[in-house]
């Protein structure tokens, strides 16, 4: 006997696709009311196809699917939201395709609200240049690995309590470790583990209050502070560290973002 076919309407934002045949599409569809879902597009690769516009990268819409035995393909859909200036620069591209491949990579069927409204938050401050995009792609990395339940604590020294001077993030731990406590650490000889190069990240005061401010920004206001160009690289390097350490991934896309950007 075969699965009844149920429909349902979402909304959704077109984070990948691949071309299956001459003909189709197979879609990487983030919702808030069902997660990460992989929709076939049947035909939406024929220039008449009505679902042509709206299952391409980057795009969001209003989604009629049908599912059937746990599959899921596309019968309607209505494009809201192109982000077209995502295409006008190849920078802005880049972050973009970073964002999106974060996402499919960490994505669930989880119903996820907060995690749509991020992504869709990120590609619109991105398509408008609303922040330089170091800015931008700092915000995103931080908070999707909040969301993801990764949180560094920036607050005090995890050794001392210290909460001024100078500071590392020591990625793994997402603790701050004073510069005293280093070179005590250092001094009884457990350098290895806290010296290496890719283990910890630079913070300055400037830094280490703009990640609180991210983690704990309302979200339509994550992205609303101000930073110096130099500190905006430290606090770039040290969440994408953060990011790529905790789900434990390279992206291609972010070593791509890195080639083209200024
Ligand atoms: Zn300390």
């Amino acid at each position: 006997m075969k699965a009844p076919v149920n429909t349902e309407e979402v909304r959704g934002l077109v984070v990948s696709v691949t071309d299956v045949g001459e003909r189709d599409r197979l879609i990487s569809l983030l919702t808030a009311e069902r997660g990460l879902l992989t929709v076939y597009a049947g035909g939406a690769r024929q220039l008449k196809n009505r679902y042509m516009a709206a299952t391409q990268q980057f795009c969001y819409g209003k989604f009629l699917l049908a599912e059937q035995g746990g599959r899921y393909s596309v019968r309607e859909a209505a494009l809201e939201e192109t982000f077209y200036e995502l295409r006008t620069g190849i920078d802005r591209a880049a972050l973009a395709s970073y964002v999106c491949e974060v996402i499919s990579f960490t994505g669930t069927e989880q119903p996820d609200t907060e995690l749509l409204r991020l992504t869709l938050n990120t590609l619109y401050a991105i398509s408008r240049a609303l922040h330089p995009l170091p800015h931008i792609k700092a915000v995103f990395e931080l908070r999707i690995a909040a969301l993801l339940g990764f949180m560094p604590d920036v607050d005090a020294c995890a050794y001392c309590g210290a909460t001024e001077g100078e500071f590392v993030l020591h990625i793994p731990e997402g603790h701050l470790i004073c510069r005293d406590c280093r070179e005590g650490l250092a001094a009884r000889a457990e350098q290895a583990e806290y010296e290496g190069a890719a283990q910890v990240a630079l913070l300055t005061d400037g830094v280490r209050a703009a990640i609180r401010y991210i983690l704990h920004a309302s979200p339509d206001r994550i992205f609303s502070f101000r930073l110096e160009e130099d500190e905006t690289h430290l606090l770039s390097y040290a969440t994408e560290e953060f990011l790529c350490w905790h789900i434990d991934r390279k992206f291609a896309s972010l070593a791509f973002y890195k080639q083209v950007i200024d």
